[in-house]
């Protein structure tokens, strides 16, 4: 009998983020396309007689009770499964907390994988997909990864061929920013001028296809930044910093965290050290996309 697993799930930044305007149901009609990277969150799933979750690293300070993405994804699959929800879940975070990467949906991806194999459900991929769903658009990305088109509320998800290697100077900074405040402050710009319809651009794409990485850092769309960076004087300090440097530069998802598409680690890291040192940044290191969804690294 399995007693311990160990997964890992990526955290993402959007390479392009369309939005719509403001559904009656409150929620926005999204088209986007993520790249999964390669800072992830660690989950370790072992036996216990109840369900228990303990945080380190990035948010070790997060609440570990039923709020938590962790716990709601056990508790899900339990429900689903019709097993008892027991496990001591011990997450090692790396994704910066509320940065727009998706922290907590990879740590309920990598919970949805862990105690699947813990409890010896063997789920099909679809049923995990829909379980995924359930709990927060982003979190069937973080069980797929890769690079892949997300439309409807960003759920409904398509791989596109996506070529080549991304090297991230990946910037963050010590406040987050709550992903419904920037919604909020795009409605309220999108008061003012007309929202077409979300789309990816099909240029875009092809450059996707072709390995173009430089026409697709330069190309990269996301109509939350302007808010996030309205809402985030520090976020604000960074972008104009790479703008003056005229580098491909993307607030990744609802921010504050800002990437700079870089040509090597080498470059990456001057940059970052650069960064760090002429702005407020909390922090600057190196990522890589694509790579894999939330996948088991070990098991006993
Ligand atoms: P989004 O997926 O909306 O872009 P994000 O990447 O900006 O989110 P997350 O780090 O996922 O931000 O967290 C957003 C909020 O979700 C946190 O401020 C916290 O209150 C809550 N949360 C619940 N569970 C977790 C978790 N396991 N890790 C991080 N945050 C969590």
């Amino acid at each position: 009998m399995t007693q311990s697993v160990r997964v890992r799930a990526p955290g993402k930044v959007n390479l392009y983020l369309a939005v719509g305007a403001r559904e009656p149901d409150g929620y926005h009609p999204l088209a986007t396309v993520f790249q999964a990277v390669d800072v992830y969150e660690d989950v370790t799933a072992t036996r216990s007689d109840r369900l228990e979750l303990v945080l380190t690293g990035r948010g070790s300070d997060l609440p570990v009770d039923d709020t938590n993405l962790a716990i709601r994804a056990a508790r899900l699959l339990a429900a689903h499964a019709g097993v008892e929800p027991r496990a001591h879940l011990a997450i090692h975070k790396r994704v910066p907390v509320a940065g727009g990467m998706a922290g907590g949906s990879a740590d309920a991806a990598g919970t949805l994988v862990a105690l699947d194999r813990l409890w010896g459900l063997r789920l099909p991929p679809v049923t995990l997909r829909q379980l995924a769903a359930q709990l927060g658009a982003d979190v069937p990305f973080c069980l797929m990864g890769g690079t892949a088109m997300g439309t409807s509320r960003g759920d409904v998800l398509t791989p596109v061929l996506a070529r080549g290697h991304y090297t991230w100077l990946v910037i963050t900074q010590r406040s987050g920013l709550s992903t419904p405040r920037v919604f909020r402050a795009f409605d309220d710009a999108a008061t003012r001028r007309h929202v077409p319809p979300p789309a990816v651009d099909a240029r875009f794409l092809r450059a996707l296809a072709e390995g173009d990485t430089m026409f697709v850092g330069m190309n990269a769309r996301n109509d939350l930044a302007a808010p996030a960076l309205s809402l985030h004087s520090g976020a604000q300090q960074v972008a104009e910093a790479c703008a003056h440097l005229a580098l491909p530069t993307i607030v990744s998802g609802s921010g504050p965290t800002i990437m700079v598409l870089c040509e090597s680690d080498e470059a990456a890291h001057s940059l970052g050290a650069y960064i760090c040192e002429h702005t407020g940044a909390e922090d600057a290191f190196v990522a890589h996309g694509p790579v894999p969804g939330a996948h088991v690294v070990d098991e006993t």
